[in-house]
């Protein structure tokens, strides 16, 4: 029998291949490959979606994060307050800029950062905090930018994972001062290379993130900065204005099979995703928790089922950051413990209900 694949990127480009192909080929033809009107197409449609003023397209997820906190010119002697649990880019721009993450632990519940914790780790040192929408469930903002406040802090949030996600019915993309994306291909929004944004409603924090992403110009051979080139690829940006219009209904999808787990596994000994009544999350992935993943998770292999784990070490457990002290964590963190006991189902727009009604079949049979 085939196997129920993790992710099927191909899928997507099977979906759309005619209008991807077209758009393509208009940007082969137009001999305008770097930035242009491609480019700033998607940025205007890609803003508006995300109910900001403002979007800058860049090279990837984590120059869209670098370059944030270079706009608001955090640099060594900083600290910037991150997750404990993310991807390591979270961890690694605030690094490149040559400050210092500090990382809070997690809510139990969401797996966001803890809102109650972010308030000791300010030092005055501190700059700005980054939290991360992870696995497209919406942090609670509201006490993250009351915090920010008092203590005048920047917010850069990390919505790679969050594209459409809702957070108070409106659109992660401008609540705070200003957030990342990816468009790295397996995420909600994927381009078909790498791809990255910053979206914000500050009319000079735009202006200065299309200078650094730019050599630091916006005037040919005029460096206001010292910048980067780090731009949306206009290949990328045509395929992405494709792949926008189609975001809410893969949106949707995710949406359709996620509520299938959760009805299915409710009476089981899982514990499940937890969405805050103020969020609408997206479901860039589906994570449950089980004391003994790692034989669940083998079982599931053995009857064909793909699952991946988000993520098994930490950025403060791993090498690149075992000579810093200010990130150690012990095993009894709660971070530590979610990286032993999550599992991250298939979920996608291309996965179809018999598909999910064989996971959920799978697990129901590894758990008896
Ligand atoms: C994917 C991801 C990034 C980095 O994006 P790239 O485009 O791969 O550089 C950053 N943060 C989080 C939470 C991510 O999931």
């Amino acid at each position: 029998m085939l196997r129920v694949p993790f992710l099927d990127v191909h899928a997507g480009y099977a979906e759309l291949k005619d209008e991807v192909d077209a758009a393509v080929d208009r940007v082969l033809r137009s001999g305008q490959y770097i930035l242009g009107p491609e480019v700033e197409n998607f940025e205007q449609d890609f803003a508006a979606y995300c109910d900001a003023k403002y979007a800058v397209g860049v090279g990837n997820g984590l120059d869209a994060l670098v370059l944030a906190l270079r706009a608001v010119d955090i640099g060594a002697g900083h600290e910037v307050i991150v997750p404990s649990n993310t991807f390591i880019a979270t961890w690694l721009a605030v690094s490149q800029c040559g400050a210092i993450p500090v990382p809070v632990d997690m809510d139990e519940q969401t797996q966001n950062i803890d809102s109650t914790c972010v308030k000791a780790a300010i030092t005055s040192r501190t700059r700005a905090i980054i939290p991360v929408h992870l696995f497209g469930q919406p942090c609670d903002l509201d006490p993250i930018i009351q915090i920010a406040r008092e203590h005048k802090l920047n917010i850069i949030e990390d919505a790679a994972q969050a594209h459409g996600a809702r957070y108070r019915g409106r659109r992660i993309g401008a609540h705070s001062d200003m957030v990342s994306w990816s468009f790295y291909p397996g995420k909600n929004l994927g381009a078909m290379g790498d791809g990255g944004a910053i979206t914000t409603d500050d009319k000079c924090l735009y202006d200065k993130l299309k200078k650094l992403r730019n050599y630091g110009s916006s005037v040919k051979y005029q460096h206001e900065y010292q910048g980067r080139n780090s731009r949306l690829d206009a290949v990328q940006a045509a395929i992405l204005g494709v792949k926008l219009k189609w975001l809410d209904i893969w949106n949707e999808r995710r949406k359709k099979i996620a509520s299938m787990y959760l009805d299915a596994l409710n009476d089981t000994d899982l514990i499940l995703p937890h969405v805050l009544a103020q969020t609408d999350p997206v479901w860039h992935l589906f994570v449950i928790r089980h004391p003994e993943r790692d034989k669940l998770q083998k079982k599931l292999d053995e009857s064909g089922i793909d699952t991946l784990v988000h993520y098994p070490l930490p950025p403060g457990a791993q090498a690149a950051y075992a000579s810093s002290e200010h990130t150690r964590a012990d095993d009894s963190s709660l971070h530590m413990r979610a990286a032993m006991q999550n599992l991250s189902l298939p979920i996608g727009p291309h996965l179809d209900e018999s598909q999910a009604r064989r996971v959920i079949e799978s697990i129901k049979n590894a758990l008896a």
